[in-house]
């Protein structure tokens, strides 16, 4: 009998463009996961299955053994501290920036700053960098309204086009990082499933090096 193997993604642009990468290493899902309401999907290889999960919690189950790999954004994984994870393979997929945003033509407070984000990790040590003290304020949601409404100077959030900033009068100011999506793989499957994982990297990054020269 094949050992299983669980591989975690989430809903969305991940999965739309991971699928793809995924066929290239010959692995499908039995059923469309974008339209079915199931979490756990076979696939055409036997013992390979997918769990379709929140972006944020594909480190976590990962992390701990929930699953043998998954895709997630390097936000996402940046916010969780990637403890426990090797992240073999950049698939060069959902490239947005992590950066800081505010109210255009205003300038940031010289003294503390206060900074509402989903990434509130990644800001405290980006303005502790900076040498700029931060108070950080979690949000979950809809981060653009928070300067607007006087919650905070800046926001730190992903941007690609830049268009839903500027549809909500903010400007981009300063790049955090670069983003895009990576294979991650538990210290502990990479060690126990190694030859059932290594030509799935391979293939998928095969797969990535032909879709970028295409
Ligand atoms: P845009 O208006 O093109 O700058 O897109 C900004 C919004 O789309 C952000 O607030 C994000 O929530 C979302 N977004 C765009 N690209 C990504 C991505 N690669 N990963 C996660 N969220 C994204």
């Amino acid at each position: 009998m094949s050992e299983q193997l669980t591989i975690a993604l989430s809903k969305g642009r991940i999965l739309e463009e991971t699928l793809p990468l995924l066929a290239g290493a010959g692995i499908e899902p039995e059923e469309d996961p974008e339209k079915s309401r199931k979490l756990v999907f076979e696939t055409t290889v036997p013992g390979v299955r997918l769990l379709i999960i929140r972006a944020t919690d594909v480190p976590t189950y990962v992390q701990y053994g929930g699953a043998d790999m998954g895709v997630a954004g390097k936000d996402v994984l940046m916010e969780h501290g990637g403890d426990g994870l090797y992240e073999p393979l950049d698939l060069a997929i959902a490239r947005c920036r992590l950066m800081t945003a505010g109210v255009a033509g205003q300038a940031v407070p010289e003294g503390r700053v206060r900074v509402a984000t989903k990434f509130t990790r990644l800001a405290r040590e980006y303005y502790a960098a900076q040498g700029k003290q931060a108070d950080i304020i979690k949000l979950y949601g809809a981060m653009e309204l928070a300067p607007l409404l006087g919650l905070a100077d800046e926001i730190v959030d992903i941007v690609d086009t830049g268009n839903t900033l500027k549809a909500n009068g903010l400007e981009p100011r300063e790049t955090i990082a670069d983003i895009s999506s990576r294979v991650v793989v538990s210290r502990a499957s990479m060690k126990m499933k190694h030859a059932r994982i290594q030509p799935i990297l391979d293939r998928m990054g095969e797969a990535v090096a032909r879709r970028q020269t295409q």
